[in-house]
This record gives C-alpha cells, sequence and structure tokens, in this order.
C-alpha cells in the first residue's frame, strides 16, 4: 500500500460494501493540506459513500485511511470530526427547529481555533442577519451557508463538501462556491464531490472522477476541465454545464 508523505489524507485500496454488495473498489485517493481535489463521477458511482467511510459512517471493509499520519479507518464518526475533519453532507441536514444560531452552537462542541461562532457570523454575514430563524425557514442556499459555517466552527484541517449546488440557483451556486474558494484562501483543504463537473473543477487543484465505484481518471483538474471531450466521456454529456 503506498503512502504519500505529507498528505493530509490519504486514502489507499479502499474497499466498502453495502450488505454483500461492493460499492467501492479498490480507491486510491489524497488530498494535501490546502488544497481543493474534486470528486467527481455519475450518480451512484460511490462520491458519497468514499465520503462515509472517511468519516466511519459506513466502515470500509478494507483498505487504509490515513489522515495526518493516523490510520483511521473504522473510527467512530465522532473521533474522525474531532481530528480535524468537517463534513457538509449533501442535503444539509439541519436541525430544523432550532435557529441558525443554535445549530452553530451545537456544533462548537469540536476542536478549538481560529473558527470561533464571532468569526464565522463575520465571514458569512448572511448568516449572521439570520442567526435568530429557524434553519427550517432557511432557503436552500442560505442552509448550504449553514451547513458551512456549522463544519467550520469545529476548526477542520479538512471538509469534505458532498454536492454543495444541489437545488440552488445559479447566483447561489456562485456565493457558495465563492465562500469554498476563500477557505481555500485560508488554507482550509477541502474534498469536493459534485455532479457538476466543471463548476467544481474551476477551483479545484486536481480531481478524481469515479465510475462504478473504481477511479477512472486521476490527475490535475485545469487538464481535465480544458479537455471537454474527456470530461464528456468521464461524465455523461448531461452533466457538463459549467
Ligand atoms: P449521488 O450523486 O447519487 O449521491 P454517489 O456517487 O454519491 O451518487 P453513492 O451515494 O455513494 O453514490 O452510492 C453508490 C452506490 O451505493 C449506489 O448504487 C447506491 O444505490 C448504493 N447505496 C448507497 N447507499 C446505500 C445503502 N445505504 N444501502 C445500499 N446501497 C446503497
Amino acid at each position: 500500500m503506498s503512502e504519500r508523505p505529507g498528505a493530509l489524507l490519504d486514502i489507499s485500496g479502499l474497499n466498502t460494501n453495502y450488505g454483500k454488495i461492493s460499492i467501492l473498489r479498490d480507491v486510491s485517493l489524497s488530498v494535501n493540506a490546502g488544497e481543493v481535489v474534486a470528486l467527481l463521477g455519475l450518480n451512484g458511482a460511490g462520491k458519497t459513500t468514499t465520503m462515509r467511510s472517511i468519516l466511519g459512517l459506513t466502515p470500509p471493509r478494507s483498505g487504509s485511511i490515513r489522515f495526518e499520519g493516523a490510520s483511521i479507518e473504522g473510527w467512530p464518526a465522532y473521533k474522525v470530526a474531532r481530528l480535524g475533519v468537517g463534513y457538509v453532507p449533501e442535503g444539509r441536514r439541519m436541525f430544523k427547529d432550532l435557529t441558525t444560531l443554535e445549530n452553530l452552537q451545537l456544533a462548537e462542541t469540536g476542536r478549538s481555533g481560529d473558527w470561533t461562532i464571532a468569526r464565522v457570523l463575520e465571514h458569512l454575514p448572511k448568516l449572521a442577519e439570520l442567526r435568530g430563524r429557524k434553519a427550517g425557514r432557511l432557503s436552500g442556499g442560505e442552509q448550504e451557508m449553514l451547513a458551512i459555517g456549522r463544519a467550520l466552527v469545529s476548526n477542520p484541517r479538512l471538509l469534505l463538501v458532498d454536492e454543495p449546488s444541489q437545488g440552488l440557483a445559479p447566483l447561489v451556486v456562485e456565493e457558495v462556491y465563492r465562500i469554498l474558494g476563500e477557505l481555500k484562501g485560508r488554507g482550509v483543504a477541502i474534498l469536493l464531490v459534485e455532479q457538476n463537473a466543471l463548476l467544481a473543477l474551476k477551483i479545484a487543484d486536481r480531481a478524481y472522477v469515479l465510475d462504478s465505484g473504481k477511479i477512472v481518471y486521476a490527475g490535475s483538474a485545469a487538464e481535465l476541465r480544458a479537455d471537454r471531450e474527456r470530461v464528456r466521456t468521464l461524465m455523461g454529456l448531461s452533466d457538463v454545464v459549467a
């Protein structure tokens, strides 16, 4: 099993099943400190399963997952989170009856660091405006920002962001990606899952493409973005929209 020295996250030979069904097959990928890495693929390719495997929500059957050098495969999710892995899940998953501020406060029990609630509200002023509003009454875009803010207050070294553009209007998507770009500028590493390949490739340094649980592309994001034909082949025509 290869080990990439210096990688923040280093996954090697990962196999994950749901029951008897094999989903991830020999997946290897890495994320370096401060890097944005896109994880692309069609519906059902195994992108969310990869994130769930890292987080300990669906423990892998075999393979290694190292985070800052520690072997974390099979660790419970709370321990992975404490080590510095933040999660912005698909569908956002807020406590809908709690306010924006209360959702942030619940997440604050993690690691201490620069990202206090006050700092998150300063960087995401929309959330400051909405601090007293119940999360269930926020728009999709506002919920996405809250999901990002909630992950930030645990001061992650790595953010796993799953389909942030899902169901959002183009202008809101732009705003969400502006925020992700700003986080990148502040040195937060991001593993970014997107259906919309070209959108993710705009801010990614490197990219992986999953197909039926296998990595079929690993390389530069710029190179992949420049080769639309390749994106079409790898991702299917309908996904080339950005
Ligand atoms: P999407 O963009 O649709 O979320 P994805 O690439 O994230 O796609 P996964 O959610 O990782 O794909 O799903 C990979 C495969 O695993 C799919 O075939 C899916 O049907 C299956 N799967 C996902 N969750 C479960 C589960 N809890 N039990 C059984 N099979 C599952």
